[in-house]
């Protein structure tokens, strides 16, 4: 595939990753994250879901009620946002902005309907979609984490369906079947093949 956009450090810009729910999205971003701490941002969403357990208010997610959202969403609080599964989900647009003024690369985990919103406004975006082995695999990973209802698991699964049918839509497609191989692969379609091969021959392992 030719490289649509290649993080470069003197020069900030938006990501945007995307795919189904359960596919692994957050871990490979953190992973990213933890090996570039000085090139990459994740954008902490605002969301009206519950927390899971684990979850801790402005580190996963901000947990807000949906009048706050609403009051936020109508002042232009947000640089897209969209209902999932009965939840709003807003990318808060000052910390993307502040964080692009630093130039540093925001990751905007977001889904479908985010993404296409970002198409329109920020077509320069590299927009990479992240997909399970099959919805099979995606299925049993929804099921191991244990903490969604089984209303709430179909209701993923249904909207991971479409997600699937729209994967074209994207400059890259990484198939996240093996932890490692997916990482290397997302940094191979941000940073480019030959910083990735250069900080993997690096011992601190960063660019
Ligand atoms: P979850 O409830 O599993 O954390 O997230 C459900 C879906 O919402 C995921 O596909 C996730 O990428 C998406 N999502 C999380 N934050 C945002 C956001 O700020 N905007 C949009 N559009 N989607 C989001």
């Amino acid at each position: 595939m030719t490289p649509k956009t290649v993080a470069k450090v003197d020069k900030g810009g938006l990501i945007v990753i995307t795919g189904p729910s359960g596919v692994g999205k957050g871990t490979l971003l953190n992973r990213l994250c933890q090996r570039y701490p000085d090139l990459f941002r994740l954008s902490v969403s605002v969301t009206t879901r519950s927390p899971r357990p684990q979850e801790v208010d402005g580190r996963e997610y901000f947990f807000w009620d949906r009048q706050k959202f609403e009051q936020a969403r109508q002042a232009g609080f947000f640089l897209e946002w969209a209902e999932y599964a009965d939840n709003l989900y807003g990318t808060p647009k000052q910390q993307v902005e502040d964080t692009i003024a630093q130039g540093k690369w925001v990751l905007l985990e977001i889904d479908l309907e985010g993404a296409r919103q970002i198409a329109q406004t920020f077509p320069e975006a590299l927009r990479i979609f992240i997909a399970p082995p099959s919805m099979a695999v995606l299925e049993e990973r929804l099921r191991k984490r244990l903490t969604d209802s089984e209303e709430a698991i179909a209701k993923r699964l249904a909207h991971a369906a479409i997600e699937m049918a729209a994967m074209d839509e994207f400059d890259y497609v990484i198939v996240n079947d093996d932890l490692e191989e997916a990482v290397a692969e997302l940094e191979t379609a941000i940073l480019g093949e030959e910083t990735w091969q250069k900080s993997a021959n690096s011992s601190s392992g960063s660019s």
